[in-house]
């Protein structure tokens, strides 16, 4: 068959679930017993997500590759449980990025290079890359932002001169937000998805199916309004409700049949789908036999939960995954740092959780607070989890205060400090020196060998099946500063577990405490490799750990 193509795009406002929706439409293609995979394409001028503050634009998700790039990644690995790589993201930094270097090395023969078509013909080579890469035979591409805005303008022209080509093999969805209005915020208004589907027809685009994204589930009335109004087929309006966890949202828009529609548009034959697993994962969160309260220590952004929530989202996941796999109902608190270094006396809220989390994150606010935190969870045996930079601090701690090197710290917060238990690599710090910030940290996969009688050793076992003495594993990573090896020797010898190294260069990737339930921390992101099907072994090991020292 020829490759087929789904285009997902915004109307109204951003903000809606347009990720979640195109991950969940990819769940359920695969779940029909075809090969997807799905792109991601942000607009902005940004060659990747890299150079973006998460408070910006939420977590940077990174991949086997070391690409930097949007949560919504993280969406489509989680939700069609695959590994994916830089072919499956764009921006329009890095079309543009590509096209001048095509120029400069005379690919286009000598003539005036055009933005229309060469940009959007850029576009529709990359999504056919990605097809051929991922050997798919549908791919779902989700374009960021909402119609009518200047910024994706040259992505539509994509979809519209590939559907000029291939109308059989293109279908269009737009996820639109419909408002409720009223007392109860039961009176559902269809007039912005009205101009929303107009701006997009303005393009030379008419979608095929719409998502109608509302606090409540679409009644017929408005379907039919909508359908009559923009012009669609009976059964195209499909209702997209609230939900409580996003691992509903697939099982949801098959109710409305959303799947057969689809093959209907792209001329294929159906296959029998099989959401069951996804079905009775869906159930499992619904029914769960106690809960775990986990709580995450953080910098707080000045903006709320909200932010917070999507710049950890891949943390969030690992927690929940790991939550639902022993059937707990996740309870995750967020908790600032600064509290910590101004009032000590409030880290004895610290003991009302079942488990404390210390994520990445870069700069040195709020890291004295952090410190306190680890101090506090190694003295009083509250399992710990630190990622990343979480890692990096536990052994600021643990120099501190076990080995009794009081001003230890990362050459991140103090440059000309005496005793830098972390600090930057040689290359790196040529890096920094010359500004090239953009895409130049050790990022992406790399092997960590894990030692015998660690507790990670006991965890991984998840990944490798059987294995006695020490195993490879590989996770992903996004940090400028390693734990220095200078100090290896004198941590070791006071009590510091090195559970994971990275053979090829000698780096520490894993520490651990020995008499502490469960005390890890790991220089990677074991965040962007669990899965709600499979969650990560760490995380499952944490959250296992947390349950039973239940208070
Ligand atoms: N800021 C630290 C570094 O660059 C940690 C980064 C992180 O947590 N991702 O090494």
């Amino acid at each position: 068959m020829s490759t087929k193509y789904i285009f997902v795009t915004g109307g109204v406002m951003s903000g809606v679930g347009k990720g979640v929706a195109a991950a969940s439409i990819a769940k359920i293609i695969q779940s029909s017993g075809f090969d997807v995979t799905a792109i991601k394409i942000d607009p902005y001028v940004n060659v990747d997500a890299g150079t973006m503050s998460p408070t910006e634009h939420g977590e940077v998700f990174v991949l086997d590759d070391g690409m930097e790039c949007d949560q919504d990644m993280g969406n489509y690995e989680r939700f069609l449980n695959t590994s994916l790589s830089s072919a499956n993201y764009m921006t329009t930094g890095s079309v543009y990025l590509s096209v001048i270097n095509k120029e400069r090395r005379m690919e286009y023969g000598g003539k005036q290079v055009e933005v229309v078509p060469r940009i959007p013909m850029e576009i529709i080579e990359r999504i056919n890359n990605a097809a051929k890469k991922e050997k798919a035979q549908i791919v779902i591409t989700e374009i960021g932002g909402t119609v009518g805005e200047y910024e994706n303008l040259l992505f539509l022209e994509a979809i519209r001169l590939l559907k000029l080509k291939q109308p059989k093999d293109v279908c269009v969805i737009l996820v639109s937000y419909v408002p409720a209005l009223g007392a109860g915020g039961t009176e559902l208004k269809t007039k912005p998805t009205q101009h929303a589907v107009r701006n997009l027809n303005s393009v030379g685009i008419q979608p095929d199916i719409i998502l109608g994204r509302a606090s409540v589930p679409l009644d017929q009335k408005r379907k039919e309004k909508i359908q009559f109004m923009c012009g669609l087929e009976a059964g195209d309006v499909i209702s997209a409700p609230n939900v409580e966890s996003i691992y509903e949202v697939a099982i949801n828009f098959e109710k409305d049949n959303i799947s057969s529609r689809i093959f209907k548009k792209l001329a294929l034959k159906p296959k029998k789908r099989d959401l069951k697993e996804w079905k009775a994962f869906t159930d499992k969160i619904k029914h769960p036999k106690g809960e775990v309260k986990i709580g995450i220590v953080g910098k707080y952004f000045g903006s709320g939960d909200f932010i917070l929530t999507d710049s950890y989202i891949s943390v969030l996941e690992s927690v929940k995954h790991a939550a639902y796999f022993w059937n707990q109902k996740p309870v995750i608190e967020w908790l600032d740092s600064d509290v910590y270094e101004k009032n000590p006396a409030k880290l004895k809220e610290l003991s009302s959780f079942d488990g404390i989390v210390i994520p990445g994150g870069f700069g040195n606010r709020g890291v004295e607070g952090k410190i306190k935190a680890i101090q506090y969870c190694r003295e009083n045996k509250i399992p710990f989890f630190g990622l990343c930079l979480g890692l990096q601090l536990s052994v600021i701690e643990f120099a501190r205060n076990v080995v009794g090197l009081k001003d230890a710290t990362s050459r991140e917060f103090e440059k000309n400090c005496k005793n830098a238990v972390i600090d930057v690599m040689p290359e790196q710090k040529v890096l920094l020196e010359e500004r090239h910030y953009g895409g130049t940290m050790r990022l992406g996969a790399y092997d960590c060998q894990v030692q015998e009688g660690a507790i990670s050793h006991k965890a991984y076992k998840d990944w490798v099946d059987g294995a006695v003495g020490p195993y490879t594993i590989s996770e992903r990573h996004r940090h400028r500063y390693e734990v220095n090896n200078d100090y290896r020797d004198e941590l070791v010898k006071n009590g510091l577990v090195v559970a994971g190294i990275n053979v090829k260069k000698d780096l520490v990737e894993i520490i651990e405490l020995q008499g502490h339930p469960f005390f890890v921390g790991v220089q990677f992101h074991p965040e962007f490799k669990s899965r709600p099907l499979k969650p990560h072994p760490l995380f499952k090991e944490f959250v296992r750990v947390a349950v039973k020292n239940k208070k």
